[in-house]
């Protein structure tokens, strides 16, 4: 199988087979990203591809969904993506959804015919990293779109009868606008309503702005208080019809996952019993391990 380097996949794409169909990030500079600093963009020739279902298909011919990789697979046009998803049909008959990591330009360079045909093609559950509501936190971030085009995209996307997962990062406005952070990412997510909410607390590695932004306090980082005030002030917010709340990934202070609007108080409890049990560290800074991991919960 052919996968180069660090493979990262949402963790809800446990079970899926991963096929890399493009190599890094098309976009590679957000702000606070340190995955595929030293990968140059390509796309994978379709032999290789064609040749790696085929392996797939003699030792997982019963996988039902495909997670394409690597950085922002969307961003292949709609024409190529339909050509991967007729193999995949083809060779691997049990596969029902084919999803990848997309950005908010990947969506906006497609036309309203093309995302339905993308749809009825499989390509369903698409991981989107728009981060956060407020522009000045985009901008900073670097996330080539604002909160207006992540709004305008995301319904292109449940127009077009495509489910997603927003994922969003607590802490995102800093320090100094974790207030804002919060009330313009909750109007955004209300606003378009997805199906899953992925949510993740900011960290930085070696190698990434932001980590030096960090270091020299160009950017000031949200203490444990603020991160929990935070979700917590997002979470009373957000006012949703039916979403999965994902908020089990390690950088987050209170991991907690669950169904909102119906498990909301029981959210914003789990919040608050955190916040009691660490009432002594609320003005530190947390300490992170790997995937930005918080030792000091
Ligand atoms: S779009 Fe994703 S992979 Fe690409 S630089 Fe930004 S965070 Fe990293």
């Amino acid at each position: 199988m052919n996968l180069t380097g660090i493979v990262y996949r949402p963790p809800y794409e446990a079970d899926s087979l991963l096929l890399q169909v493009t190599k890094g990030c098309s976009h590679n500079k957000c702000t606070f990203c340190s995955m595929y600093p030293a990968v140059p963009f390509a796309v994978c020739p379709m032999e290789q591809v064609e040749a790696d279902i085929d392996e797939y298909a003699r030792y997982r011919p019963d996988a039902k969904r495909v997670f394409l990789e690597h950085g922002d697979a969307f961003v292949l046009s709609a024409d190529r993506l339909m050509k991967i998803a007729g193999i995949i049909h083809r060779k691997l008959t049990k596969v029902e959804t084919i999803a990848m990591y997309a950005s908010i330009q990947n969506i906006k360079h497609k036309t309203d015919e093309e995302l339905r045909q993308l749809r009825a093609c499989g390509i369903h559950g698409l991981d989107i990293g728009v981060e956060s509501g407020l522009d000045e936190a985009l901008t900073y971030m670097n996330k080539g779109h604002t909160a207006l085009e992540a709004q305008e995209q995301l319904l292109r996307l449940t127009e077009a009868g495509m489910d997603y997962s927003f994922n969003a990062i607590l802490g995102c406005g800093g320090a100094e606008r974790w207030m804002e952070n919060a009330d313009a990412t909750a109007r955004l997510i209300n606003a378009v309503q997805p199906h899953l909410l992925f949510i993740g607390s900011l960290h930085a590695e070696p190698g990434c702005r932001l980590y030096q932004d960090m270091k020299t306090g160009i950017f000031k980082e949200c203490t444990i208080g603020q991160l929990l005030d935070e979700q917590e002030r997002l979470i009373r917010q957000l006012d949703l019809d039916d979403t999965y709340y994902f908020g089990s990934h390690p950088s987050n202070i209170v991991p907690m996952q669950g169904y909102l609007p119906d498990q909301k108080q029981d959210m914003i409890e789990a919040v608050r019993v955190i916040r009691e049990h660490l009432h002594a560290h609320l003005d530190e800074y947390p300490t992170r391990g790997g995937e930005g991991s918080i030792l000091n919960r």
